[in-house]
């Protein structure tokens, strides 16, 4: 709960996307007020893969995710926490040679375009970068400066770095309804009301809801991503490693459990913060480590898990001004490859309400190219 009841720039939801934008908020000296019906990182933040990936992004979002991967690196000078990131590399694994010729012209397109983070490499390289890969993978794509982060204290890390400059975060806090009363946002909570004239909705799987309260509807569904974790395993695999045509994303941890991922999905009950996991999936996630990392015959899964996450018809965020209110913003559905993009989704909103424009191009992810009327 705060004693205040005004700010500059209010902002609803405490995943990495919200305390990213509280923090730059505060740094550009905007008072702030930001609101979490939960706890910071309950959901979809706190509970991902933690893969912080250039690799293999669609075009519009390119620019956003090298702004990000600039703040990956150095995050500890951003948030005090180094966030237990590491840069060890991600690659895509072509399973075959017909896989290898799509990424061969997906790297050739991306030079063209002046992007060089992803490398086509060759089945040698390959093996050099992740010997336990199958030997029938004629190679893939790597992108070197790409790792992995733990989600729940990077966000964490966002929060405590926002608050500490003065940004006030009200955690259990439901933002129940808002409304734009003579320009100026009205935000109420079983708190209090509140008011600014900047509002963020950084709802994350309740942003689809939020804009639509507000009159602005989006073609949104909210899903949930799966994860499986064994127990630990020898030390085999340093990179991040993902396919292209069967869904699996593959991490092993400093203390030797395997983080398998890839985008199965099971059932979100969002009304109730709830998930149901869909074991069949899981276990065709499984049939498919069998087959790539031969050294995963042995492995036992000690948990599965989901998180609840909008995912928009286009699978890329709404992300920058609304198309029908002055003030408001949107920074959700993103479609579950969010994490990576929230330090530098953060740095971009905060120069957007500050100063009205920014320089990293987002375009394509503009809430604008959603023609729809208003519902
Ligand atoms: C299993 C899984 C694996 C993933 N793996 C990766 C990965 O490896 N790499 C990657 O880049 N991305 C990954 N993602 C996607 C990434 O986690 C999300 O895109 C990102 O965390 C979204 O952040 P957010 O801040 O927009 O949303 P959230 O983290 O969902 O935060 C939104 C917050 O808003 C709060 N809220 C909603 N409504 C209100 C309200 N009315 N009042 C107050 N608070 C409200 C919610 O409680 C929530 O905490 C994965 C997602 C999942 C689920």
């Amino acid at each position: 709960m705060s004693e205040r009841r005004s700010a500059d720039v209010l902002i609803v939801g405490g995943g990495i996307h919200g305390c990213s934008t509280a923090l730059h908020c505060a740094l550009r000296g905007l008072s702030v007020i930001l609101f979490e019906k939960d706890h910071a990182g309950r959901h979809a933040s706190g509970v991902n893969a933690g893969g912080v990936r250039q690799l293999l992004r669609d075009v519009a979002e390119i620019p956003l995710s090298i702004a990000s991967m600039e703040l990956w690196l150095n995050i500890a000078a951003l948030v005090e926490d180094d966030c237990g990131f590491v840069s060890e590399g991600q690659i895509l694994v072509a399973e075959d040679e017909a896989e290898l010729e799509i990424a061969r012209a997906r790297v050739a397109d991306l030079r063209l375009r002046g992007f060089t983070h992803e490398e086509l490499i060759d089945a040698r390289e390959l093996r050099r970068l992740a010997p336990a890969v199958a030997e029938t993978c004629p190679g893939g794509v790597v992108s070197r400066r790409d790792g992995a982060a733990i989600p729940l204290r990077a966000t964490q890390a966002f929060k405590r770095r926002a608050a500490a400059l003065g940004a006030v975060i009200c955690e259990n806090e439901r933002v129940e309804r808002v409304a734009r009363e003579s320009g100026v946002f009205v935000a109420t909570t079983p708190r209090g009301v509140y008011r600014a004239p900047v509002l963020v909705n950084a709802a994350g799987a309740w942003g689809g809801a939020l804009a639509a309260s507000l009159g602005e509807v989006f073609p949104v569904e909210t899903i949930a991503p799966m994860l499986m974790i064994t127990t630990p395993m020898p030390a085999f695999i340093r990179p991040v490693v993902i396919l292209r045509g069967r869904k699996l994303s593959f991490k092993q941890f400093d203390n030797g459990t395997v983080l398998i991922g890839g985008g199965h999905l099971g059932k979100a009950i969002p009304e109730e913060n709830r998930t149901i996991l869909d074991w069949r999936k899981l276990a065709v996630s499984a049939q498919t480590v069998w087959d790539v990392f031969p050294i995963m015959r042995s492995a036992t899964i000690a948990r599965a898990w989901a998180g609840i996450e909008a995912r928009m018809a286009d699978d890329l965020p709404a992300f920058g001004p609304s198309r029908l209110h002055e003030g408001l913003f949107h920074q959700f559905g993103f479609s579950a490859h969010g994490f990576q993009l929230g330090p530098g989704a953060g740095a971009v909103m905060a120069e957007l309400i500050a100063t009205g424009a920014t320089n990293t191009p987002i375009d394509g992810l503009s809430p604008a190219r959603f023609a729809r009327a208003p519902g």
